[in-house]
């Protein structure tokens, strides 16, 4: 009865249409600015929970801004602001009232570049986001964690015999992983995702975007890639940001990855695409 239970859990998760689960990431009309300089141009994303959304465009049309602008770190920069609005499950992202701490929480993020702690050690690598959010944890509890996320992250085989091992031992693809597993230990609802392939060789690649996909299943995934393959394996749905002639960047099409690679709507999507620019 429990395996037929599982088995329909994990068929209702995987079924098309409203996902069961928690970590649906809105954006309302989202315009962001380095001083003057308006960078994005009211930019409304529907990024759904249990899905994978790639952002993809040019170099310079906002994609790192946008995703920023998604959990507060945009506001961090001196001089940036923005305008708009951001929901996750419906909850303003940016109320007042709510501690910055809590977004960050629930909105993780992995970078270009791995960055995990060089000199500290695996094991508490994956553990270092809980004192940051003020998680207390027991060792029993930690090291049921540190398994948890590694095994998600498509690590824990490789660095299980080693956990004492300093993160910067690790090769670059097994370092983004240990950052990908840091970021799940503070159970985030909406992983984002800025172009964590491009610092990589392609087999890493290739083991990173099977985690992504596998990850899908529990964590809301906003991914920035320019690679075009890359987006077509991973993602569910696309949205194609342009920023023309000096323009704030804003999104042209958005819609199924299928749809936007087959038959995209807009002659740009498909120059794009199609790799003509
Ligand atoms: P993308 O990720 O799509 O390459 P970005 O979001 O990094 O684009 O940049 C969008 C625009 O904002 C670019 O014109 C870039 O030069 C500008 N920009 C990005 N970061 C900063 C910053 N910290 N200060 C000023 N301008 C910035
Ligand atoms: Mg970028």
């Amino acid at each position: 009865a429990t395996a037929v239970a599982a088995a329909a859990a994990a068929a209702a998760n995987a079924a098309p249409g409203v996902p069961s689960r928690a970590g649906t990431l809105e954006a309302l009309a989202v315009s962001a600015w380095f001083g003057s300089r308006k960078v994005l141009e009211q930019v409304s994303l529907t990024m759904p929970a249990g899905r994978v959304t790639a952002l993809i465009g040019p170099s310079g049309c906002g994609k790192s801004t946008f995703l920023r602008t998604l959990n507060r770190m945009h506001e961090l920069i001196p001089g940036a602001s923005l305008a708009g609005e951001v929901l996750l499950d419906g909850t303003d992202v940016y109320d007042p009232a709510r501690r910055l701490t809590d977004a960050r929480r629930d909105i993780g993020m992995v970078f270009q570049k791995p960055n995990p702690f060089p000199a500290m050690s695996i094991y508490d690598n994956v553990l270092a986001g809980l004192k940051l959010t003020g998680t207390r944890a027991g060792r029993a509890e930690k090291d049921q964690l540190v398994e948890e996320c590694l095994t998600k992250a498509g690590l824990w085989r490789e660095v299980a015999d080693r956990l004492r091992q300093p993160g910067g031992a690790l090769s670059g693809g097994q370092q983004q992983r240990l950052c990908i597993a840091r970021s799940l230990a503070i159970r985030p609802r909406v992983l984002l995702m800025d172009e964590p392939c491009s610092a990589l060789d392609p087999t890493s690649t290739r083991r990173i975007e099977q985690t992504i996909r596998e990850l899908a299943h529990e964590v809301t995934i906003v991914i920035v890639t320019h690679n075009m393959q890359q987006a077509a394996r991973v993602s569910d749905s696309c949205a194609f940001f342009l920023a023309e002639h000096g323009t704030p960047g804003a999104i042209v099409e958005h819609g199924p990855t299928a749809a936007m690679f087959g038959h995209p709507a807009d002659p740009r999507t498909a120059d794009y695409v199609n790799g003509r620019f």
